[in-house]
């Protein structure tokens, strides 16, 4: 059966969009830890992040980059950690996460953004990118 990502990326689930490519695609994660939460996410489905071909590594993170510049241009914050869990969802993919200065998130805490802050922030930093 497809992940849930393979069916947000064959647009059969809807998802707040902020890029996508012929490789990978990048949108706002549903239950985020922090404002400007985003994943980025293969195209191809794999379950285990460190199964993936080192082109597929290569093409995620150069297309994560620009993503993440523009998530800081929009959310006020230290920098944007990359976190890697795959405990959810088993398709692998990245966590684009804003930091304050201490740096601290917890994934036990998701914050409760409505779909309208959610749709407007991916608006914001679509077009900061
Ligand atoms: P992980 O697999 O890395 O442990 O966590 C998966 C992440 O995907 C979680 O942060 C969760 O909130 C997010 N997520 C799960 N299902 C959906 C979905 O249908 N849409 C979006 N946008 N995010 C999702």
């Amino acid at each position: 059966m497809a992940s849930i990502f393979t069916r947000i990326i064959q647009g059969e689930i809807p998802c707040h969009k902020i890029a996508e490519n012929d490789h990978c695609i990048a949108f706002m994660d549903i239950n985020p830890v922090a404002k400007g939460h985003v994943l980025v996410v293969p195209k191809e489905e794999t379950d285990y992040f460190f199964d993936l071909e080192d082109e597929t590594l290569a093409q995620l993170m150069s297309f994560a980059k620009p993503i993440a510049k523009a998530i800081e241009k929009v959310v006020p914050c230290e920098r944007i950690g990359v976190t890697i869990l795959g405990l959810e969802v088993p398709h692998a993919h990245i966590h684009l996460i804003p930091l304050d200065k201490r740096g601290t998130i917890s994934f036990a805490n998701k914050l409760n953004m409505s779909k309208e802050e959610l749709q407007k922030l991916a608006k914001e930093i679509t077009s900061n990118i």
